[in-house]
């Protein structure tokens, strides 16, 4: 089969969460089994150029129809750790891709809905024609939209669309104005609740809703997580739309690259390890606290990685840390927040905490310490409030270091609390859950995990080698993609 991904992000070259990773690791396991895939990417200013190879023009003088004129577009070609990657960079005054960050400008929906019509004139302008084109988040929601309202009438009736939610948060809301530039006009019959209008604002479009309402398959990233948005709060008022469209609706749990994330073989830490001698992971905890200034007494290390906002639970992140001090282990933390008032009470927090030879936060995004971390960490926390997969759980299993976990969406589906799990023997048992969002949910965890550590050191390790024994690599979710591709190819 031949898949092209659009997507406002791939790892490592782009990636500011959990989209990069899938996006690099779906299409690495495409590849691996035999089918050709392509991905279409922005060409970021800000983007991770050393992880690109041979970057060199492929396609000069893009003209991508764009209100009443055109815009001019040069389109990049390069290697991104073997994935064959397009990067379009227009040329106009909007500068959309030179503004120093991925998100976060007050004209992403423009910037985005830009990049759709363009990945897609791309594909329309150089004769290519995959099977599948598979599209991320609300970034591309406009491209099924845009595919079967007009790109369908150029030549591409045939390609087929499935479309993966990451995060029904952001839907990506606009005006009219997006219909205008795009080429979609057409404003009353866009403006109708079953097609873009927004659930709940009926001057507004949607951006995710229309990646839905059009795509021919629509999947978020694990099953709970599709139940909970399809029945519960956490479709962000798209659980009517989910439902309408219920039977072209799944959840696929993601995968990991264990390529890129194997302690076996990892580059970025100093001391490779499996599970049958863990006293090497224990030779990476020491780099980790010598990295990072921390005292070498004998406690257990906890961490967190992962944004700081108020998806991943920032209040009992924050908790987190004085209750390890207070239960006598360490923290560590690497995070970044895009919100101001978070972002200042962290480094406020870093401030008061820099001398403490037990903890140390490092506020940015570090790709190369966070394996580290992964790696020389006894236990990680990750008490989200909603999680629609979560990776750095299944990470953390990979490389022995147990989760302490919220029990929402995804970290459902992955973490089985050692002590009270029922659907799962106790060998099959990886981790610490609880349910509830308040301080004393989480302290009963983390109690239980420092308990084990402190008291029966040899139990903890059993726990931690189960936990390397899971298998959340790309192998089942590769087959349950390619099915899905099947199916909607031959309809
Ligand atoms: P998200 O909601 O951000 O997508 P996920 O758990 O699905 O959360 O994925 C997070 C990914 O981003 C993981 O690969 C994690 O290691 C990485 N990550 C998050 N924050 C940082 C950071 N500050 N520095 C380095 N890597 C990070």
């Amino acid at each position: 089969m031949y898949i092209v991904q659009i997507a406002s992000e791939c790892a490592p070259v782009i990636k500011a969460g959990g989209l990069g990773d899938v996006v690099y690791g779906l299409s690495r396991e495409l590849e691996v089994r035999g089918h050709a895939v392509e991905i279409v990417l922005p060409k970021y200013d800000c983007m991770r150029y050393d992880h690109i190879w041979g970057l060199h023009v492929a396609y000069e003088n893009l003209m991508v129809p764009w209100y009443d004129g055109a815009v001019c577009c040069t389109v990049h070609c390069g290697w991104v750790h073997g994935r064959l990657c397009f990067f379009i960079e227009p040329h106009s005054e909007d500068n959309f891709f030179n503004r120093g960050c991925y998100y976060g400008a007050l004209d992403d929906h423009l910037r985005f809905a830009f990049f759709s019509k363009a990945a897609l004139e791309f594909l329309q302008q150089t004769n290519k024609r995959p099977d599948i084109i598979h599209c991320h988040d609300w970034q591309t929601g406009l491209v099924p939209v845009l595919l079967f309202e007009i790109y369908k009438y150029h030549g591409m009736e045939y390609q087929r669309v499935c479309y993966t939610i990451h995060n029904f948060k952001h839907q990506g809301i606009a005006g009219t104005n997006v219909l205008w530039a795009t080429g979609l006009n057409n404003e009353s019959y866009y403006f109708q609740y079953d097609r873009l209008q927004d659930n709940f604002n009926p001057f507004a479009l949607n951006f995710m809703k229309g990646g839905i309402v059009y795509a021919n398959f629509v999947t978020t990233v694990s099953p709970h997580h599709a139940w909970e948005a399809h029945y519960g709060e956490f479709g962000y008022g798209l659980g009517h739309t989910l439902d309408t469209h219920q039977g072209k609706f799944t959840g696929i749990l993601n995968g990991i690259d264990y390529e890129v994330w194997n302690p076996e073989i990892d580059r970025y830490i100093p001391y490779n390890y499996t599970q049958d001698d863990l006293s090497e992971k224990l030779k990476n905890k020491k780099a980790l606290r010598e990295r990072l200034w921390l005292s070498h007494d004998d406690k257990p290390l906890i961490c967190y990685i992962g944004r700081l906002d108020d998806q991943k639970g920032v209040h009992l992140v924050h908790h987190a840390i004085y209750y390890a001090m207070h239960r006598n282990a360490q923290f560590v933390l690497l995070g970044s927040a895009t919100e101001p008032g978070i972002n200042n009470w962290f480094w406020h927090e870093k401030g008061f905490l820099d001398q403490n030879p037990d903890v140390h936060l490092e506020l940015g995004f570090n790709e190369e310490l966070s394996h580290l971390i992964y790696a020389g960490a006894d236990m990680i926390v990750v008490p989200s409030n909603y999680e629609p997969c979560g990776l750095t759980q299944v990470i953390s299993l990979r490389y022995g270091t147990v989760p302490i976990v919220r029990g929402v969406g995804g970290l459902v589906n992955t973490v089985f609390d050692r002590d009270y799990d029922q659907l799962h023997q106790p060998e099959e048992r990886n981790g610490y859950v609880f349910y509830q969002t308040d301080q004393q949910a989480l302290e009963s965890a983390m109690d239980r995990a420092i308990g084990l550590w402190q008291h029966y050191p040899e139990e903890f390790q059993q726990l931690a080698k189960q936990g390397m024994e899971c298998d959340y690599s790309w192998n089942h979710p590769g087959t349950d993609y390619l099915q899905i591709y099947d199916f909607i190819r031959h309809r």
